[in-house]
């Protein structure tokens, strides 16, 4: 028998060529391999509160063990919409506008798939949380990015130029048309908080080029120094056109749990519950019941969420910059992004794999949040949400870290 020669690369999609595996959980690993402080993948480090563990428990010992219903369990749906009306003051149907997905990354992709065709645009603010590029790639779209520019001031904000970001509403000349906007506030992983006059910018080149903003809220909770969440959903003019993203791993600290939603009106929520629907059927019966005694939390526990989280960047950020790092200070979420000359080397990805193996600290080396390398080759991602035990290790390891 004739035998052509094999090379599995012939298998292979396009798609994958496109992207490169996670380098935030390539820097987990890396954290194990040399028993390194983990400070690159932001998970907390601390118990899940005891409640909605044992309300998990008790869902699994009453049987909550079979498919809930493929776009989310009730209870868990109404629960999310309870919250929305409370805290963000919009009313959404729990029936017909909300899709319960395996955590909010299964949620954004399962959006994009649903909404995207081949070719359309699709706009991300740079830096990005990484997973965006690899989303738009798989659903056929192309990412279009804009710049976040780092704050020149110690103790400034990032901010976007508004003509390069009207450019980008516009189609790019090769015929192909801007669908989406994608928002994530507060962000990761500059720790920018969206403000009013910003969202208002980008509602009305939404409603201007026709187009949709998928917003991932997942840090909704977790605001410094007096900074407001607000909703891109709540804008006049954007409830119809807004697919808002969120989820239970960062808010109630079970990250590992994967329990996320997407909340699109109802005709765009039926073809992301289709997608989802063949994705994965279904998020964790038993975690989603816990998810709906998590939603009913009270209002003291968030605020006690982002007072703790304050604490550690408060307590992180002296340490880094004692060391030698420049720190942009996050207005929210639970990374700090920063700034590394100060060492000389010749690139990021030289200076985490150095930290990590000779200093004992893992972070994020900061070319993975642009789409040029070059972009991000002086900046690291640190994550705070760790015990203020694992983050006094980590400063007294940067002790031993050198200036070039
Ligand atoms: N959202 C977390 C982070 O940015 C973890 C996500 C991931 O594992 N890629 O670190």
């Amino acid at each position: 028998m004739a035998q052509a020669s094999f090379h599995s690369k012939h298998f292979l999609s396009d798609k994958v060529e496109h992207f490169t595996e996670s380098v935030i959980r390539e820097m987990t690993r890396q954290a194990m391999h040399y028993g390194a402080v983990n400070l690159a993948q932001g998970f907390p480090d601390f118990p899940a509160p005891a409640e909605i563990k044992r309300a998990a428990q008790e869902a699994i010992a009453e049987d909550v063990n079979q498919y809930a219903i493929t776009w989310g369990a009730k209870s868990l749906r109404v629960a999310i919409a309870r919250k929305m009306r409370e805290w963000r003051g919009i009313d959404i149907d729990s029936e017909t506008e909300v899709v319960v997905c395996c955590g909010s990354t299964e949620a954004m992709i399962a959006t994009l798939l649903a909404i995207c065709n081949s070719g359309d645009q699709v706009i991300v603010f740079e830096p990005f949380y990484e997973n965006y590029g690899p989303d738009a790639v798989l659903s056929g779209a192309k990412p279009r990015f804009v710049s976040l520019r780092p704050p020149q001031m110690p103790d400034g904000e990032w901010s976007f130029d508004e003509q390069e970001l009207r450019a980008a509403f516009q189609s790019n000349g090769s015929g192909s048309k801007t669908k989406a906007i994608i928002v994530n506030t507060p962000n990761n992983p500059t720790g920018k908080v969206f403000n009013r006059k910003e969202l208002e910018l980008i509602r009305d080149l939404c409603v201007e080029h026709n187009v949709l903003a998928i917003t991932d809220e997942i840090y909704e909770h977790i605001v410094y120094d007096g900074s407001v969440h607000i909703s891109l959903a709540t804008l006049d003019g954007m409830r119809d056109r807004t697919i808002t993203i969120n989820g239970l791993s960062k808010s109630y600290s079970v990250t590992g749990w994967r329990v996320g939603w997407a909340i699109a009106p109802p005709a765009i929520t039926d073809a992301i519950r289709k997608v989802h629907d063949f994705l994965t059927v279904g998020a964790p019966a038993p975690l989603q019941e816990a998810g709906a005694v998590a939603l009913n939390l009270p209002a003291s526990y968030y605020r006690e969420l982002a007072d703790r989280y304050r604490n550690r960047r408060d307590q992180l950020m002296p340490a880094l910059e004692k060391a030698g790092f420049r720190c942009y200070r996050p207005r929210g979420a639970y990374y700090v992004m920063t700034e590394i000359s100060a060492f000389g080397f010749a690139n990021d990805v030289e200076f985490a794999a150095h930290l990590v193996k000779e200093v004992g600290i893992a972070c994020v080396p900061g070319s993975s949040f642009y789409k040029h390398a070059k972009d991000g080759s002086q900046q690291v991602r640190f994550a705070f949400c760790k015990k203020p035990e694992t983050l006094d290790e980590a400063g007294r390891k940067l002790e031993k870290l050198k200036r070039g």
